[in-house]
């Protein structure tokens, strides 16, 4: 596998409150944890959301992944490592500074050719293939639920003044509901985590155009951020793009 990463605090926003993960399980299993997380909340509650989710989640499925022996199990796994991430935050919120904090949490579990996806929040996870793309989470966002509804286009979405309104997210007080599915992964096919950050301001089209407009896939990641910074950068970019091939 190979892992192209950038995370940048963009061209407004004095703090990056975003946090990302990649973690090799095991090499010869071809098994591996991508994560990102989107955190809100003033003073440093949103750098400590996200870092506290992804470092929750992480831990919990490098000590328990080879416990989990079917696609149920894996799913159950990561739906309760999710969970304890959640109670964490929740936990963490009664320092009056980070009262209120919360995050996204968009991950991926990989063995092989199957994945094991994890989400809460408007981060998202596509699979690029040569010809399409396909935004494997729904955002839990009120423009996500209209864009699904056919009430929007995916353009009126990128700018609808609501578009940053979450129906779901770790540390909500009022429950946190985590999406688990397991999912093929087709062997060409370059898997993208990023935050909206990025998805606000660049189509699934241009993630696609950017990917096949040079060969160096180190610089993927890179090349996104640099794009998304050129239209404002107005919110943190966290791009996490993996290929089960070498070179692109
Ligand atoms: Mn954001």
């Amino acid at each position: 596998m190979q892992v192209s990463v950038c995370s940048d605090v963009g061209r407004v926003r004095k703090v990056n409150q975003d946090s990302y993960c990649a973690l090799t399980l095991s090499e010869g299993d071809q098994t591996a944890f991508f994560a990102v997380a989107d955190g809100m909340g003033g003073y440093q509650g949103g750098e400590v959301a996200s870092q506290l989710a992804i470092d929750t989640v992480g831990q919990f499925v490098a000590e328990h992944w080879q416990e989990w022996g079917s696609a149920d199990r894996a799913l159950d796994g990561l739906r309760a490592a999710v969970e304890r991430a959640n109670a964490a935050i929740i936990s963490a919120q009664q320092d009056p500074q980070q009262a209120g904090m919360g995050t996204t949490f968009t991950a991926v579990l990989v063995q092989g050719e199957t994945m094991f996806v994890a989400h809460i929040g408007d981060s998202r996870l596509y699979a690029l293939g040569a010809a399409h793309v396909h935004q494997i989470t729904d955002d839990h966002s009120v423009v996500g639920e209209l864009l699904r509804a056919g009430s929007l286009t995916e353009a009126e979405a990128m700018v609808h003044p609501q578009r940053h309104l979450l129906t779901s997210a770790l540390g909500s007080q009022t429950g946190a509901h985590v999406d688990v599915s397991a999912q093929g992964w087709n062997a060409g096919d370059v898997l993208l985590l990023c935050s909206d950050g990025l998805s606000n301001l660049i189509t699934a089209e241009e993630l696609l155009q950017t990917l096949q407009s040079s060969p160096d896939f180190s610089g993927y990641a890179a090349r996104l951020v640099e794009l998304a910074n050129q239209r404002g950068g107005p919110d943190n970019i966290t791009v996490l793009a993996v290929s089960r091939e070498g070179a692109q």
